[in-house]
């Protein structure tokens, strides 16, 4: 039997008062219990519209949301925040400044008796290892620290679902690493179900099982951050989501060529347009000091294990390749490359 989704969006759109276009636009999706999502996309492209219409803080103007199977938002209807059991982590955290941090978390806790409120806070403490802190205030915290008891105050009363509105970006980069993972490992410990807003593509694939990109206020495709890079659905996702250029290609008897490579295709793998391009990632392109394929280095940025050269071909189109850093080639110096592509994707050439 299937699960009843913790969330389920059914074509939800949301205008606001005096706008001449929705900011959310026939949304559907599922999040399934325990799963973590994360709506990703441009700035203006309504992720923060669609979180707060789930925390109930904004009525569809269209459409249905539903917790657990129960009807919590729909036009002309809205259960309040207070009565739909989301919790919610904000960007500044919002930590009361004059309740200790062990009262932070036994806030949401109001309606339980006291050895009930220990026990739960006293977990959450551990959770999230500020044991040695329970007395302390939240401006005796460091960001993370505080961030940390904002989320244990949002999963104190067991809430059906938990948003989080990017919660990292006060944090430097080094913490935010960190903290996507143990954040992801607090979320996971308590098998709850969340959504991330972020601008931030690493921590949305180190964070989410789950990717939502939006843009213009449509969801355009909704899946794991591997079929986001590997399957994209369109040239806008294909474009948003990791880096790569468009080659131009075209049909042979036996495939496909591109600048590159000449493809060989069934048929039925072969795209139904004329026009076409094909994507092309850093990593589909391998150096290899043998291949007769010559490049030149036309710049170079160095990440750490790695090179991003934007490399150029002899007709002066430009590709990426992502190249181990001990391979430390000039500007300007020819590099042997070959193309290896896991699977073919095209788009319509616009
Ligand atoms: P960002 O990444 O910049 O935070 P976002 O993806 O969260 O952007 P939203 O804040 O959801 O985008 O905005 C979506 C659209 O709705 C934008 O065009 C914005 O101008 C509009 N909008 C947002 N809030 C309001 C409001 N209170 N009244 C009218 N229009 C609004």
């Amino acid at each position: 039997m299937k699960q009843i989704p913790a969330l389920s969006i059914e074509n939800l759109s949301i205008l606001y008062p005096g706008g001449d276009a929705p900011a959310v636009r026939d949304v559907s999706f599922e999040l399934a219990q325990g799963e973590i999502a994360c709506l990703l996309g441009p700035s203006g492209c309504g992720k923060t519209t669609l979180l707060r219409a789930i925390a109930g803080f904004l009525m569809p103007s269209n459409g249905m949301i539903k917790l657990k199977g129960e009807k919590a938002s729909e036009a002309g209807r809205v259960r309040s925040p207070e009565n739909r059991n989301v919790g919610v982590v904000f960007q500044d955290y919002a930590l009361f400044p004059h309740l200790s941090v062990r009262k932070n978390i036994e806030f949401g806790l109001h309606k339980r008796d006291e050895p009930e409120k220990k026990q739960r806070s006293g977990e959450l403490l551990a959770l999230i290892g500020l044991e040695a802190l329970a007395d302390r205030y939240p401006h005796e915290l460091s960001g993370g620290q505080q961030q940390r008891v904002a989320l244990a105050r949002a999963l104190a009363p067991k809430p059906t679902l938990i948003l989080l509105d990017e919660p990292f970006s006060n944090l430097d980069v080094e913490l935010k690493e960190r903290l996507t993972f143990e954040v992801r490992e607090i979320l996971k410990a308590e098998n709850m179900s969340a959504i991330l807003v972020t601008h931030d593509q690493h921590e949305a694939f180190s964070m989410a099982d789950r990717i939502g990109v939006m843009h213009a206020g449509e969801l355009q495709q909704w899946g794991s951050s591997y079929s986001l890079y590997h399957q994209p659905n369109s040239r806008m996702v294909a474009d948003f989501i990791g880096q790569g250029v468009f080659l131009p290609g075209r049909k042979t008897e036996l495939g496909l060529q591109i600048e590159l490579a000449h493809l060989r295709l069934t048929e039925d793998q072969l795209p139904s347009y004329d026009e076409f391009d094909v994507l092309i990632r850093p990593d589909d392109i391998i150096h290899d000091d043998a291949s007769p394929m010559q490049a030149k280095v036309v710049r170079k940025a160095f990440r750490g294990a790695d090179f991003l050269y934007t490399l150029e071909l002899e007709s002066g189109v430009q590709v990426l390749a992502l190249v181990p850093s001990h391979h430390n080639h000039a500007i300007g110096e020819p590099i042997g490359i070959k193309l290896e592509l896991d699977h073919v994707i095209t788009f319509d050439r616009i």
